[in-house]
């Protein structure tokens, strides 16, 4: 940590050069007062780096919570600070082009307001997301009501809810930890998340593409603005595209190249990204771009200007994913396993010179396990690992074996003499899940995350300690704000659908039950057949035949009710609706009674 170059002060330039004016104050609230966003809890950062925090990562913190409009080049500007991500925009013949609008449209409003002020009081004539993420889409109805073109990678609508669908319970529990959401903004607590500060807690929306990008080497003029695209599908996101806009020699690189090393397997958890994969685009970016650009943005952290400053950064992004890739893979083939190749792992020295190729959202750490995981998944080809008893039964057994709880407990005082943190914590939890009720271990072990998450050079990992600690001594903190808003469920296909009733089947519950529902969706004129048996609901498109023990006749709205429970628990928005039906309709009450709820606020650091 000493010999990182600190007198470097390129990036402090960077994030200041072109710099307009700031949103002041720097808060957003929806129109009953509510905030959404406030960027001023960090005015703390201004200080220097205290013993609570990783130098490295107050640093970046510094970086990223500057807020502001920001002028990238000519017609191009960025609003920064006003959310996890930028917006971009790109001035036409007639008006603006937005590209990424935030993750809620009151941020995304406020970020277009900030602009005109400075700018004039331009059109929204077009959108560009860059990749189906929700912080480069969820503000678009903060900056238009449609009416504009609308440009996405192909395959974005899919990929745009696909994620959040099937594990979305999970991941937005999981995101609260990752990002820190219930951490007071402090040089104790939440530092931002490497990427940015946070995601904003507004109003998430969903406007369909209507131009979709399907190949590299596509152009398109919008509002007079010619744009060069290059599709990166399967890296950051599974849509994603960078491109140009060769008149103003201004390069978008989406999220695939920022100013961190990104996630390969982000830890709120998703499917597992490809690190291979991103460096060819990344290989390709240049090849196809450098020579045509003076300055290189993202929709995360600061521009980079001048042709060689582009290629040395974008090489230098490509080489650490191909490096973690390709070392991952030699080792794993010498028989290491995922855990034993995190340990080894080392970021070339010439690299760890660099800043933008830090862990500050990703870690070479858990991006290696992801990397190993992408191949060989979870099993270490260890029998020993096989069949291993789950977490409160192990605790019980460690516990037991090594003498009982205060006997547990003194071994991991020592280790924390020691300043093994890592074991500590590992025996804490032991003792922990075989007896949550113990208040010692539980403070100690809090203690003990505490250290670890402020000690973390990246924010993720200091967000999931703190906020575990934060659980340990006060409980689950409560659900994060849903992203299954009125457009996002539109957004979803019918099948989508049918497989999230399917996956809300308590199946022991169902394990007797045999029965065939038709669906009739009249506004879309679809039909779907979902059959019962073994527990598990089977959706099929277009049936043949009948057989079916029930028919029913709704729209597209009502089936959703039935899938969102209407507030009521699941299955009540149909129970008492007079939807158009044949046959026997107890059919329908003997699958909304085996439906289950997901639990928003499942227990993470405790049994
Ligand atoms: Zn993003």
């Amino acid at each position: 940590m000493a010999d990182l170059p600190f007198q470097d002060r390129t990036d402090f330039e960077h994030a200041d050069r072109g710099f307009i004016a700031k949103l002041t104050p720097g808060v957003v609230r929806t129109s009953d007062g509510e905030v959404v966003w406030d960027n001023d809890a960090y005015d703390f950062l201004a200080g220097d780096c205290p013993q609570t925090a990783h130098p490295s990562l107050w640093r970046q913190a510094q970086l990223c919570a500057r807020q502001g409009l920001y002028e990238v080049t000519d017609g191009v500007y960025q609003v920064r600070g006003l959310d996890l991500s930028n917006m971009t925009l790109v001035e036409g013949d007639t008006g603006v082009i937005v590209i990424d609008p935030l993750v809620s449209a009151e941020c995304a409003a406020a970020a277009l307001r900030l602009y005109r002020d400075h700018r004039g009081d331009r059109p929204v004539t077009g959108v560009v997301y860059t990749h189906s993420h929700v912080d480069h889409f969820g503000g678009v109805r903060g900056v238009t009501d449609g009416n504009v073109p609308i440009l996405a990678p192909a395959h974005f609508m899919e990929h745009a809810v696909a994620e959040n669908v099937y594990a979305g319970n999970a991941m937005n529990r999981r995101a609260l930890y990752m990002y820190g959401q219930r951490l007071p903004r402090s040089p104790e607590g939440q530092l931002g998340c490497g990427l940015g500060m946070g995601t904003s807690q507004g109003t998430v929306s969903l406007i369909p593409p209507t131009v979709d990008i399907t190949r590299t080497g596509q152009e398109e003029t919008v509002d007079g603005v010619r744009v060069v695209f290059q599709l990166t599908p399967g890296t950051e996101a599974p849509a994603e595209m960078n491109f140009l806009f060769p008149d103003r020699r201004a390069l978008c690189l989406a999220e695939n190249a920022t100013h961190n090393l990104h996630n390969v397997l982000t830890l709120r958890g998703a499917v597992v990204r490809d690190a291979r994969v991103w460096a060819r685009y990344l290989t390709e970016a240049v090849e196809l771009f450098a020579d045509r650009a003076d300055v290189a943005f993202a929709s995360h952290h600061w521009p980079t200007w001048g042709r060689d400053d582009i290629v040395t950064f974008l090489s230098q992004q490509r080489d650490l994913y191909a490096y973690l890739h390709d070392q991952t893979l030699r080792l794993l083939n010498q028989g290491l396993t995922g855990a034993e190749i995190a340990e080894v792992m080392q970021v070339p020295p010439a690299l760890e010179q660099v800043w933008h190729t830090h862990g500050y959202y990703g870690s070479v750490s858990h991006n290696v396990k992801a990397i190993y995981q992408r191949y060989l998944g979870w099993f270490d080809g260890n029998p020993a690992h096989l069949w291993e008893h789950p977490p409160i039964e192990q605790a019980r057994r460690y516990v037991e074996s090594f003498g009982g709880t205060s006997a547990v407990v003194g071994l991991a005082d020592r280790y924390i003499e020691e300043g093994d943190l890592r074991f500590a914590a590992t025996l804490l939890n032991h003792v922990v899940y075989a007896d949550e009720n113990d208040a010692s271990a539980r403070r100690l072990l809090a203690r003990v995350y505490t250290r670890l998450g402020q000690g973390a050079e990246n924010a993720t990992w200091r967000n999931f300690y703190l906020t575990g600690a934060g659980e340990l001594k006060n409980g689950p903190s409560p659900g994060s704000t849903s992203t299954t808003t009125p457009d996002m469920l539109s957004a979803l296909s019918s099948e989508q659908i049918f497989d999230s009733l399917a996956i809300r089947v308590n199946g022991p519950h169902a394990w007797n039950e045999r029965f065939a529902i038709d669906w009739h969706l009249t506004d879309l004129d679809e039909r779907h057949r979902t059959t019962m048996s073994n527990g598990a609901l089977v959706h099929q498109k277009s049936p043949t035949g009948n057989g079916a023990d029930l028919t029913l006749r709704l729209t597209r709205q009502r089936l959703l009710a039935l899938l969102a429970g209407d507030g009521d628990g699941p299955g009540h928005g149909l129970d008492h609706d007079g939807i158009d039906h044949d046959g026997d309709l107890t059919v329908l009450r003997r699958l909304t009674s085996v439906l289950e709820e997901p639990k928003p606020d499942f227990a993470i650091v405790t049994p």
